[in-house]
């Protein structure tokens, strides 16, 4: 089991050319035995940030450590074999020429030979691939393959797991079978684990913690709920799902938008605000159920529910979304409430909303 720490960045930069930080002023703290994902576009930092962890980059400012430990500063850097961390990468980086036990015994060199397989078999066993110990990877599947990485990376105890992308080339189904095994796994393991995603729902599902990175900027952490309910920008909520937003002027505590008036005490009188709405929080009733009218344009089903289109009497359009049951059809008169747990209201108008 990991020791008990936190690891933490403070202020990292790193800049690949003169015009832009590819990483840029990154405060994160990561906790032994907790889960956060690091989710963001392609292109928002985010391997740089997990590789600059690892120790394969260095930081051009600020500072990463763990449990009050200098891992890298401008001017000091400890490789990436001297920091107790374990990495699975995008294409998992197995040894062809190993089968999987071997795999996974390769960083254990510290042991004496009989230990070593004992504790890689153990590993092995540990994410259901017990069976497999003497597959060569081309033997294995990609789910499989994804495992065998795993187990190598936990193998050696580390106290900060890193995996970038570790379900990106893999199916829906298994993705969702493997989050589980995998999930479990690094919970076992007691380690500081950050996960890199662009997968909104990967995100959601797996971690106890999300940060949201884009531009090379951190632009919230939080818990999965409140990061979805509770986004504090735009672009915070549309890393996480879809959302409809209305701007105006807070007057009397209240932000007026064409589906109703929302609580902005939080925001002084008079400021510009934003009302970011989750489309399941827009519930589609009967024309006399009292509510804004709107007119039902569009049903297109996303996922397990249904996605209706309604045009507003204002001309707004607004998504909402409903059970597959909800037999409401295009041209139907219905009245649209708003559950305000769904709705966050923001400060528009700075570079952060
Ligand atoms: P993400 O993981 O979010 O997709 P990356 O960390 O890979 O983002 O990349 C962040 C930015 O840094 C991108 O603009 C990318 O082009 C740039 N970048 C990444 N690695 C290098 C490199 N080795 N040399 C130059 N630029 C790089």
């Amino acid at each position: 089991m990991a020791q008990s720490g936190t690891l933490t960045v403070s202020n990292a930069s790193i800049a690949y050319g003169k015009d832009k930080s590819a990483v840029d002023g990154v405060d994160l703290s990561l906790s032994c035995g907790t889960v956060t994902a690091l989710l963001g576009p392609s292109g928002s930092g985010k391997s740089t940030l997990l590789r600059a962890i690892a120790g394969l980059e260095a930081l051009d400012g600020g500072e990463i450590g763990f449990a009050g430990e200098v891992w890298s500063e401008t001017g000091q850097h400890k490789p990436p074999e001297a920091r107790r961390c374990g990495v699975v990468f995008q294409d998992y980086a197995l040894f062809p020429n190993l089968n999987a036990l071997d795999n996974v015994s390769f960083g254990l060199n510290r042991l004496p030979r009989p230990e070593r397989r004992k504790r890689a078999q153990q590993e092995l066993d540990g994410v259901e691939l017990g069976h497999r110990a003497k597959a060569f990877p081309h033997e294995l599947s990609g789910g499989e393959q994804q495992r065998v990485a795993l187990a190598r990376a936990l193998a050696t105890d580390p106290d900060v797991m890193l995996l970038d992308e570790p379900f990106s080339g893999l199916d829906r189904r298994l993705r969702n079978e493997l989050r589980d095994t995998t999930a479990r796994a690094l919970k076992d393991s007691g380690a500081a684990t950050l996960i890199v995603t662009h997968d909104a729902e990967e995100a959601l599902s797996l971690a106890d913690t999300i940060a949201l990175m884009t531009d090379g900027k951190i632009i919230q952490v939080g818990a999965p709920d409140t990061l979805y309910l509770k986004p504090t920008s735009l672009a915070a909520a549309r890393l996480l799902g879809d959302v409809e937003y209305f701007d105006g002027d807070v007057i009397d505590g209240h932000l007026q938008t064409p589906l109703g008036a929302f609580d902005a005490r939080a925001i002084g009188n008079a400021t510009k605000a934003r009302a970011l709405i989750r489309p399941e929080g827009i519930a589609v009733g009967a024309g006399s159920s009292g509510g804004v009218a709107a007119t039902i344009v569009e049903r297109r089903l996303a996922g397990g529910h249904a996605r209706l289109s309604c045009a507003l009497e204002t001309g707004n359009v607004v998504q909402a979304r409903v059970e597959l049951t909800n037999r409401v059809d295009v041209g139907a008169r219905v009245q649209l409430s708003v559950d305000a747990h769904f709705v966050s209201v923001v400060t528009a108008g700075s570079a952060a909303s």
